[in-house]
């Protein structure tokens, strides 16, 4: 395959001859993914019902959760299956409590008004966990909270939220918690036999290295079978399209068929690496060879090592006036490597990703490239200004 015809010479590419992506989502996938989706199969094909079936199972494994958990999933970007799950597990009389630290949160926020579901918004700033004893005392403080709703990793930032306790406090308090773990998800311990949730979701094209085109939540079946009716979205509606899945095994609509076969395959290098273990200590290493190499070059992270997760690590932007996002971006990307703007109303910021099949050497790259660019920019010292 060609290069993007404004790479640079001797930049760093892919195997397939794309820069890396050193971002949330769309993020680089193997050779032997994309190669899996070379073919085409019927929605009645047995090949396709097989894999799918094949593929709903091993995504409940990932969370231990056999026996009492199912596996729906729904075309679509990650926000589809988180609008999905918010909108059929919230009954329009129920009444959700978000816990908010960033745009993902509030992205469940916006969701809640245009389904018209009933709100209360707990927000903490985006450099902040969010707080157990503050739901501890909202959950206490308002019976009429049916819902909780938490983002596992908020890639906002790169945050790691304490999950556990937040299953505790909402279980303690006889709520139902819905858990967006959209990048966390396969990276991240996540154990339904420790944890209580009634469900969580996540998407083929994050830390499970798949194409993107795919949701998936996984649903205490308990939970999901009180929940017909509920939805006021036919397309979004999982309780409809988990029935369907039941009775023949096929989707109700379109099924995104390549990613399905992208996934299988994505699956099964996630498995031969080990893994949540294995997948999540190659990030770790990611993370830490990117922060300790931008340290070295000046740069200063945003979180601190105990709230970072080993996702996607915000960086704060120099206070050199010569340094411009865009021309850093366009800089890096001549070099093979495609880096993210920041998200956050706090502090100017830009994001690097860990996530997705790259590791130490692809990091390693990304950090020479990182420091040409600073030359070609006149940058010599990257000391964000004072907070
Ligand atoms: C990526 C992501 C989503 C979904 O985003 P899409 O762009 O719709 O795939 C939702 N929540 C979190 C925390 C995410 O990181």
């Amino acid at each position: 395959m060609d290069r993007p015809a404004d790479a640079g010479k001797g930049a760093a590419a892919t195997p397939t001859g794309e820069p890396w992506l050193l971002t949330p989502g769309p993020l680089t996938t193997s050779p032997s993914v994309k190669t899996a989706m070379q073919h085409d199969f019927g929605s009645r094909d047995h090949h396709l019902i097989d894999i799918n079936a094949r593929m709903r199972k091993r995504l409940v494994d990932i969370i231990h959760g056999g026996g009492s958990y199912v596996c729906v999933p729904l075309q679509g970007s990650g926000t589809f299956v988180v609008e999905a799950m918010i909108g059929t597990f919230v009954p329009q009389s129920g009444r959700i409590l978000i816990l908010v630290n960033g745009a993902y949160g509030q992205r469940i926020a916006r969701i809640c008004d245009y389904l018209d579901r009933d709100k209360i918004v707990l927000e903490r700033p985006e450099n902040m966990a969010i707080d157990p004893a503050e739901l501890d005392a909202a959950l206490a403080g308002d019976p009429a909270i049916t819902h909780v709703a938490v983002i596992h990793c908020e890639t906002t930032t790169g945050i790691l939220n304490p999950i556990e306790q937040v299953a505790q406090i909402t279980a303690a308090h006889g709520r139902s918690l819905l858990i967006d773990a959209m990048s966390a998800f396969g990276a991240i311990e996540i154990d339904a036999r420790r944890i209580k949730f009634d469900a969580i979701v996540a998407s083929s094209n994050k830390c499970l290295e798949a194409t993107p085109g795919l949701g998936f939540c996984l649903a205490r079946t308990e939970a999901l079978e009180k929940t017909k009716g509920n939805s006021h979205s036919l397309a979004l509606d999982l309780y409809d399209q988990w029935r369907a899945m039941e009775g023949n095994g096929q989707w109700r609509f379109t099924p995104p068929v390549h990613t399905i076969l992208s996934f299988d395959q994505a699956l099964r290098e996630f498995e031969a690496e080990g893994g949540v273990t294995g997948r999540g200590k190659r990030y770790s290493e990611n993370c830490r060879t990117l922060t300790d190499g931008m340290k070295k070059l000046g740069f200063q992270p945003l979180l601190p090592a105990e709230l970072q997760a080993p996702i996607i690590v915000t960086f704060q932007t120099p206070s050199d006036p010569r340094f411009e996002f865009q021309a850093f971006y366009d800089s890096l990307r001549k070099k093979g490597y495609i880096i993210y703007p920041g998200k956050l109303t706090v502090a100017d910021t830009f994001r690097i990703g860990c996530i997705g099949a790259l590791g130490k050497e692809q990091i390693e790259g990304a950090l020479a490239a990182v420091a040409e660019a600073l030359d070609e920019l006149g940058i010599a010292d990257c000391t964000p200004a004072a907070a």
